[in-house]
């Protein structure tokens, strides 16, 4: 890697902790402080196995704390940082669009400020080599029909969600930053991953969890909405490739070219679990009931990843048969992970955290 020293945030979240444990492996030098503010989303579990990592630290915090992002800069003499801190789930956005402007809006610009003002005093050599990668959503550009085309890079925004509208405000205030004061960003925009880690209020690891637990499997409206699955592994290589060699300024569309309607993954998983993991008797697929729709429900996301793979070289290495399937036996054999997670949450609501 170009990159030596990362300040990541977020790094205790799902696609930021394999990320870390992704790159930790792959590069030999590289050394990666994880901000990250520990909010309901955030697990340290997710990396114990970096317990006593001499290349990883873990510093609690908040990405808007321009006093702490500015001496970890400082301390680390970092030379990239990745955003992936976030508040991630659509229907948290609509009960509480506020934190979502707290965190996605006015957090990142803070964090963007703080990176540029360090950024300034580095040496020309310095500036060459560093970046600030912004980890964003295809969920900026709107929703499609069942014909439209794919989004792409040239595809306006169009958010309908808090969560998506947050989203995209931080992608605007970070190509601001590029524009008018220099800051050499990148951004990604991926379409919905699942894999390891993946906090199980999500639509996969939920309605694993539930199966097993022989509770109902709770599916928006008639199960018809469409969107386009890639496995964690892959959203993070695209991230090391964008990181590497994206051009600065840019913006990068990622996803897995596997489009599936909600009630398919759901029956998909179900499939898996009767063949690995079956119940006494009848089919988990009985578990499943229809639910009122999520207010504002996005139809359908499918992403266009073809500038990625043309300038960068990059493709998914997982299909989604394999992905689910991997997906499905990390989670029976990790269930005293989502246990432990459950029972954390509840006390940090039993103290007013969350
Ligand atoms: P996540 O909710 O699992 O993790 C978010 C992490 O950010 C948590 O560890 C949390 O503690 C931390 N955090 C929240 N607010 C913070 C703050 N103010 N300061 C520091 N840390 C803070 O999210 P995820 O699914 O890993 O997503 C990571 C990023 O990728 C997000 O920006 C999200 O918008 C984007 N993204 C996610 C998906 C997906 O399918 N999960 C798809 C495309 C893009």
């Amino acid at each position: 890697m170009k990159h030596s020293s990362l300040l990541l945030t977020g790094g205790c979240g799902f696609i930021g902790s394999n990320f870390i444990l992704e790159s930790l492996e792959r590069s030999p030098n590289l050394h990666i402080v994880n901000l990250d503010a520990l909010t309901y989303a955030g697990n340290p579990a997710n990396l114990v196995s970096l317990e006593g990592h001499k290349r990883y630290h873990l510093q609690q915090g908040h990405i808007g704390d321009a006093k702490l992002v500015s001496s970890l800069l400082e301390k680390y003499q970092v030379d990239a940082v990745v955003n992936f801190a976030a508040e991630s789930h659509v229907d948290r956005s609509i009960e509480n669009p506020a934190s979502f402007i707290e965190t996605n809006v006015l957090e990142t610009n803070h964090l963007l400020h703080s990176s540029f003002k360090y950024f300034e005093h580095l040496t020309k050599e310095q500036q060459a080599v560093f970046r600030f990668l912004h980890i964003s959503t295809d969920e900026v550009f709107g929703t499609l029909s069942s014909e439209s085309d794919a989004f792409n890079e040239e595809t306006s925004f169009s958010p309908n969600s808090p969560y998506a509208a947050s989203k995209a405000a931080s992608d605007h205030i970070v190509r601001a930053y590029h524009h008018t004061f220099g800051l050499p960003v990148v951004t990604t925009n991926c379409s919905n991953n699942y894999g390891p880690f993946q906090f199980p209020e999500k639509l996969i690891p939920l309605m694993i969890a539930n199966a097993i637990e022989g509770k109902p499997l709770p599916i928006y409206g008639d199960g018809s909405n469409i969107r386009d699955w890639l496995y964690v592994r892959d959203h993070t290589s695209a991230i090391a490739a964008v990181l590497e060699n994206g051009t600065v300024g840019e913006t990068y569309c990622v996803g897995g070219d596997s489009e599936k309607d909600n009630l398919t993954v759901v029956k998909t998983i179900c499939s898996i679990l009767d063949r690995v993991h079956p119940k006494q008797k009848g089919s988990y697929t009985e578990q499943i009931t229809f639910v009122r729709d999520r207010p504002g429900h996005d139809f359908r996301y499918a992403i266009d990843a073809s500038k990625l793979k043309t300038e960068l070289n990059w493709l998914p290495k997982v299909s989604f048969e394999e992905g689910i399937e991997e997906t499905v036996l990390w989670y029976l054999s990790n269930q005293e992970w989502s246990l432990n997670i459950h029972e954390n949450t509840y006390q940090r609501q039993r103290l007013g955290n969350i």
